[in-house]
């Protein structure tokens, strides 16, 4: 069996990541063999989010003391709250060779390529900064203040784009989510990944008679 591949998401607040990565995988993934990973932050929750479905709600004594028993694959401070990745739980995941999907920020997206070089890295943009602010404002589910805030660290987050591998520009959703999959079935044609899944088939193909 193949290992999963590791896929870092990123993209200002707002652009549609999370939208994007659950549409692939209410679309997409029937046979289960993708997953997002579920973050740990200390931010408030908004209405409508589930502890444990978006993310895990902890305090930041919570958090700090994840930290000290090394529970995080990364973490780092976003908008003056705590995020971070649990390490067993993408471990296990790609060891059963499912395709993880992490919705983090650059700065965790740098630690994750330093620890996993392999991990394939697909950043998104919005097609406008106006629009940008429209979907925030649209989403309904942030104050004025945090809106302005996230406006705010927009640019700074858009100028790490050429960190990244692919580049999508979600102006019309079902085209971006199309792109999104191509980038997702193409990694697993790889070299490395078809050779890690068709062994037995490898093996009879070359076999000498
Ligand atoms: P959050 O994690 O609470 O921010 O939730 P999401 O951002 O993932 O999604 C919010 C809702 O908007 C979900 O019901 C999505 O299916 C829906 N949605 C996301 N993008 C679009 C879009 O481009 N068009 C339409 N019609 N619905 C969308
Ligand atoms: P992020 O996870 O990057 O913060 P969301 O996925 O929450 O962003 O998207 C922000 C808002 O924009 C949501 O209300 C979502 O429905 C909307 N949205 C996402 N993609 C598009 C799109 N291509 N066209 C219009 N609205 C979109
Ligand atoms: P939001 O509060 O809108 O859900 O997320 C805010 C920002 O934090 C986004 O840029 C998101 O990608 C980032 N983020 C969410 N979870 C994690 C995580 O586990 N680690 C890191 N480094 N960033 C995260």
């Amino acid at each position: 069996m193949r290992r999963g591949n590791l896929f870092i998401v990123s993209a200002p607040s707002g652009a549609g990541k999370s939208s994007l990565i659950k549409a692939l995988l209410e679309r997409h993934s029937l046979d289960n063999s993708m997953a997002v990973s579920v973050s740990h932050t200390t931010r408030a929750t908004r209405p409508g989010e589930q502890h444990g479905v978006h993310y895990h709600f902890v305090s930041v004594d919570d958090f700090k003391a994840l930290i000290n028993q090394d529970a995080f694959f990364e973490w780092a401070e976003v908008f003056g709250n705590f995020y971070g990745t649990s390490r067993l739980a993408v471990e296990q995941q790609l060891e059963n060779g499912i395709d993880v999907f992490l919705d983090i920020d650059w700065q965790g997206a740098r630690q994750v390529r330093e620890m996993m070089p392999e991990a394939i890295g697909i950043f998104i943009l919005p097609p406008s900064r106006e629009e940008l602010e429209r979907r925030l404002v649209g989403r309904g589910q942030d104050s004025s203040e945090t809106i302005a805030k996230r406006m705010n660290e927009a640019v700074s987050e858009m100028s790490h784009f050429d960190e990244y591998d692919y580049l999508l520009i979600n102006d019309d959703f079902e085209t971006t989510l199309d792109r999104f999959r191509s980038v997702v079935l193409a990694a697993r044609q790889s070299l490395d990944n078809q050779r890690q899944a068709n062994t037995t088939l490898l093996d009879a193909l070359l076999a000498v008679k």
